[in-house]
């Protein structure tokens, strides 16, 4: 068997060949410190400002206002401990919703020991945050909103336009985790009005253990890592220059034509899923139908374990993820799909499909087939499908 197909781009992506290719010179013969004086780091530090400056025209931002960060985790926990304990004066009442990464809730979780207030917000069945709900949710001592451009598990992506309408109005500051969203939509901080967005390399065809944070030039916003003067003074520990430069790289890709990729995505989501829906009955789409990331696929397939049918696509040489795959670990059901009201039989069966750009549709395909092939050999040894078989043939 030596087919294989990459169907967790969400993951983690491969590293664009233009990346890797930037990245080579600080790898082996550019490797200065950018805060040495000497020439070694001085050229160092021209590789950092041209890193620090793609990043910022990617999403409309100034260089000045991009803070490189280890990834998305550090990025996200920056943004809710460091701009809530910064604002502290202000208020001390946070809003997020409860579909966030666990690197947003978890920093939550933290400022709750600390004594801030934070409001988790519904969402619908499609996982949409209730619009309703935050503007009435909002309060005197509201210091921040946090919510997630597009969501990791299911690929639905919020009304962001509005979201942060009604958080200038008030005032507020208004923090997006926009990693699965860069590329895949078109990002605007100035646009959009928004004063502090995590980014992550890694999910945009560029190397693992760089990410950013963008913070509004004005806004305040506290240091957790603490020991130099990198970074502005505001992150200290020597930058990790070869990812940051392939990142760089990356965000100057995947921003250049927003719309042509994710058109090439959504094409082949759009023919992965129409197929699979012909070819296997009791399937369903998790997440909203048409708000939704361009290369992101949510089903779920009755009666069968999201988990087995994981194992099963692996020795087909197929990777994806389930529902719960950011916690992996565990057997609970996704806090994603229990906030979107997904019964919890359901949500266990529950299997992600993230489409890169190298995917084609004879890769889909291949997957499709094997999917017809396991989901049946998975029903047969289900005895609440085998149930459902009896019943019927009992009528
Ligand atoms: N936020 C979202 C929405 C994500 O999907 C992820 C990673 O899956 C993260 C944050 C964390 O990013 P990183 O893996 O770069 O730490």
């Amino acid at each position: 068997m030596d087919k294989k197909v990459y169907l967790d781009a969400a993951a983690t992506t491969y590293i664009n060949n233009q990346v890797l290719a930037e990245m080579m010179p600080v790898l082996t013969t550019e490797y200065g410190n950018p805060n040495s004086l000497h020439t070694f780091g001085q050229n160092a530090k021209r590789y950092l400002d041209t890193a620090r400056k793609r990043v910022a025209d990617g999403i409309g931002a100034e260089p000045s206002e991009i803070y490189f960060t280890s990834g998305g985790t550090e990025a996200d926990n920056w943004a809710i401990i460091g701009l809530a304990r910064a604002n502290k004066d202000k208020g001390n009442h946070i809003i997020t919703s409860k579909i966030e990464h666990h690197a947003i809730l978890d920093a939550c979780k933290q400022l709750e020991k600390e004594g801030f207030k934070v409001t988790y917000l519904p969402v619908d069945k499609y996982g949409i945050v209730s619009l309703s709900a935050l503007m009435h949710e909002i309060r005197k001592d509201t210091i921040l909103v946090s919510i997630m451009v597009a969501n990791n598990e299911v690929g639905t992506i919020q009304n962001l336009n509005a979201i942060a309408r009604t958080v200038k109005e008030k005032d507020i500051i208004f923090h997006c985790d926009a990693v699965q969203a860069l590329g895949n939509i078109h990002l605007n901080v100035n646009e959009l009005n928004i004063d502090a967005m995590s980014l992550s390399s890694h999910k945009i065809y560029g190397p693992t253990g760089a990410g950013a944070l963008y913070v509004r030039k004005g806004i305040k916003i506290d240091s957790l890592l603490k020991g130099g003067s990198q970074e502005s003074g505001k992150r200290g520990g020597t930058v990790n220059l070869p990812a940051i430069v392939g990142f760089g790289k990356a965000v100057e890709l995947v921003t250049k034509d927003v719309t042509g990729n994710a058109q090439k995505l959504r094409h082949l989501r759009e023919y992965f899923t129409k197929r699979v829906m012909e070819k296997i009955d009791h399937v369903h789409l998790l997440g909203h139908p048409h708000q939704r990331l361009p290369g992101m696929v949510t089903l779920s397939f009755e009666f069968v374990e999201g988990e087995a049918l994981l194992m099963l696509l692996d020795m087909s040489g197929i990777a994806v993820s389930t529902g719960s795959a950011c916690t992996s670990n565990s057997l609970d059901p996704s806090h994603v799909l229990m906030a979107m009201n997904i019964e919890h039989d359901l949500a266990q069966t529950a299997v992600r499909f993230s489409i890169a750009k190298n995917v084609t549709k004879e890769d889909l395909d291949y997957v499709v087939n094997e999917l017809v092939k396991h989901v049946k050999k998975l029903r047969e040894i289900s005895p609440l499908h085998i149930s459902v078989v009896d019943d019927k043939e009992g009528e």
